[in-house]
């Protein structure tokens, strides 16, 4: 989509602080945090929003899953939040599709103090 701004960001013609990317999705940190800990997780692929997924698309959204796992993992996150805002009523203002991840503190340890 050419004037998409997570596919721009993706084609990395707009800059963001990327954390993660392979071939099929790009991490980055969220440039309005609501959290301390606050990441973005698109696909490559344009996808409208969760209500546009389609068949096609069940692995890349599983592998989605997958992603926030490890990214999360790689941060050493002891818990987290993933989120998806669906439609304007829904809170999407990017209608390019992302899952927010969320955690209360940017590296907690998982062990009592
Ligand atoms: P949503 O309300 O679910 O559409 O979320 C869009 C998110 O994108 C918001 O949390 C914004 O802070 C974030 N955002 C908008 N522009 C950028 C940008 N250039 N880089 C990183 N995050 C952005
Ligand atoms: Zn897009």
């Amino acid at each position: 989509m050419e004037n998409c701004l997570f596919c721009k960001i993706a084609r990395k013609e707009v800059s963001s602080d990327i954390v993660f990317e392979d071939e099929n999705f790009v991490v980055f940190r969220d440039i309005n945090p609501i959290a301390p800990f606050h990441l973005l997780l698109i696909p490559r692929k344009h996808i409208h929003s969760i209500d546009h997924v389609k068949e096609e698309d069940k692995i890349l959204m599983g592998d989605l899953i997958l992603t926030a796992q490890k990214v999360a993992r790689s941060h050493k996150l002891a818990g987290y939040k993933l989120h998806f805002n669906v439609g304007r009523q829904g809170g999407q203002v990017i209608d390019h599709i992302h899952l927010h991840l969320t955690a209360d503190l940017p590296a907690q340890t998982g062990r009592k103090p």
